[in-house]
C-alpha cells in the first residue's frame, strides 16, 4: 500500500513532518513545502499510486475522496467578501508533465492567478 522509499509515503507514515492540513482514512492534505500562491496544498491519496496513469479500477474511490475532501477545504476559505476561494486544481502526470514527486498527487492552489503571466488553457 504505502512505499517505503517514497516521500509522500513517509509523510503519511508521518515517518517525515509536514504542516498537515487535513486528513481522513482515505486521503491527506499538506502545505507544499515551497508553495508558489498564497495557498498552496498538496492533496494525497494514503496508497502509493505513482500517478493517474497507474491508477486501476479499485482506486477509483480515491479520487472521489480527494474530491470530497478538496471541498471540506473550500467550506474553511473565503476570499475578503466571505466567498467561498476560487481555486486550481494541478496534477502533474510523468516525468514530461513536470512530476517530481512519484505519488500520485494535486496541487490546490488560491490566492493567486496562474493565469496573468501569460499562460492560457
Ligand atoms: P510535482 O512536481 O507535481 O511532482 O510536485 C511535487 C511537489 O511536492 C512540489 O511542489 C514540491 O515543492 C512538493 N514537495 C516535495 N517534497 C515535499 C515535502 N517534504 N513536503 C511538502 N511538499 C513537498
Ligand atoms: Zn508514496
Amino acid at each position: 500500500m504505502l512505499d517505503s522509499k517514497c516521500i509522500f509515503c513517509k509523510i503519511i507514515k508521518k515517518e517525515i513532518p509536514a504542516k498537515i492540513i487535513k486528513e481522513n482514512e482515505h486521503v491527506m492534505v499538506i502545505e507544499d513545502i515551497h508553495p508558489k500562491a498564497p495557498v498552496h496544498y498538496l492533496v494525497l491519496p494514503k496508497k502509493h499510486v505513482i500517478n493517474i496513469n497507474y491508477l486501476q479500477e479499485s482506486d477509483f474511490n480515491l479520487v472521489t475522496e480527494m474530491v470530497k475532501i478538496v471541498q471540506e477545504i473550500t467550506k474553511n476559505i473565503q476570499d475578503s467578501t466571505g466567498k467561498q476561494v476560487d481555486f486550481n486544481l494541478i496534477s502533474n502526470n510523468g516525468e514530461g508533465a513536470g512530476q517530481s514527486v512519484f505519488h500520485m498527487h494535486w496541487h490546490f492552489i488560491s490566492g493567486k492567478n496562474l493565469y496573468l503571466d501569460g499562460f492560457k488553457l
